[in-house]
């Protein structure tokens, strides 16, 4: 197969039938996240961004290209303390951030007082409260905007999974930016959210893009995940059709509360973290 440009093609875009080589399909890829960044307000150049980066290849790919779109940008990792996997995952970033000559930070979650190998039920609830927290809190010390690597598949998939379970709400934080509702709110925003998990991994293949490709230990199975890519290959480019849709959907958030131990926004009298942190930490010495 053959690229427009006569060159040899790396991959074909099902969606827009079209075999593309390397340096077509990487210029194809940061046009398209510089007009959704344009389009849908994600990201101002006037923003200081931190960039929240797991190890794997879709925080890679989004690393990477708001490194080649300009934007001034330093990359967080969470170390959740995950046997072999946590270390994997750093020494990934840590050859991302050279590769790109960006800055990392980097957090550990055992100087909370406990790691998410200690915690057994629901762990990856009790995963994304830790993460959620920790980049919030590094994010409001000199930071206007936390950039994570949500791909069009992953949005599509918490959707569906969040609507059958009757949860309407969370259509509000699929958007691809939420500003904050609150001072200590860091605003959030998505700057590859209409890419596919696919197109991120031939980007950072066909740009030596550095990245872990194992799975955390304690993934559930992508049930939801699943349906979706089996309407993908009936009908290429739907998650990418549906969360542009998704996109211009609106809702207003509650009252705020303030969490009793740690001042963090919360929904109740506690805050979701400290939750956590209080039923794993009680009882140790
Ligand atoms: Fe955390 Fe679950 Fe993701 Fe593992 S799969 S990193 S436990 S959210
Ligand atoms: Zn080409």
């Amino acid at each position: 197969m053959r690229c427009r440009c006569g060159g040899e093609a790396v991959t074909y875009l099902r969606y827009l039938r079209r075999p593309l080589c390397g340096s077509c399909f990487t210029r194809y890829y940061l046009s398209s996240v510089e007009r959704a960044i344009k389009k849908y307000g994600i990201l101002r150049r006037s923003e200081k961004v931190l960039a929240a980066v797991s190890g794997g290849k879709d925080s890679a790919a989004m690393s990477f290209a708001l490194k080649k779109l300009g934007y001034d940008f330093e990359m967080l990792f969470i170390d959740l303390g995950i046997p072999e996997y946590s270390k994997a995952c750093q020494r990934a970033v840590e050859r991302l951030s050279e590769r790109i000559d960006v800055n990392l930070n980097v957090v550990e979650l055992k100087d909370y007082g406990f790691t998410i190998a200690r915690v057994s039920a629901k762990t990856c609830s009790a995963c994304g409260v830790a993460k959620r927290y920790i980049m919030n809190t590094f994010a409001r010390q000199r930071f206007d905007v936390i950039a994570t690597g949500h791909t069009a598949e992953d949005l599509t998939s918490f959707f569906l999974k969040n609507v059958a379970g009757g949860m309407h709400e969370w259509a509000e934080k699929l958007k691809p930016r939420n500003e904050p509702f609150d001072a200590k709110i860091v605003a959030r925003a998505k700057p590859i959210f209409a890419m596919s998990e696919r197109e991120n991994l031939v980007l950072t293949i066909v740009n030596d893009v550095p990245f872990e490709a194992a799975e955390c230990p304690y993934a559930p199975e992508p049930e939801w995940k699943e349906i979706v890519y089996e309407i993908e290959r009936r009908k290429p480019g739907f998650a990418k059709n549906f969360v542009r849709g998704l996109a211009s959907e609106a809702k207003g958030f509650g009252e705020v509360r303030y969490c009793r131990m740690c001042g963090e926004v919360a929904s109740g009298e506690l805050c979701a973290f400290c939750k956590l942190r209080l039923r794993l930490t009680s009882g140790r010495s």
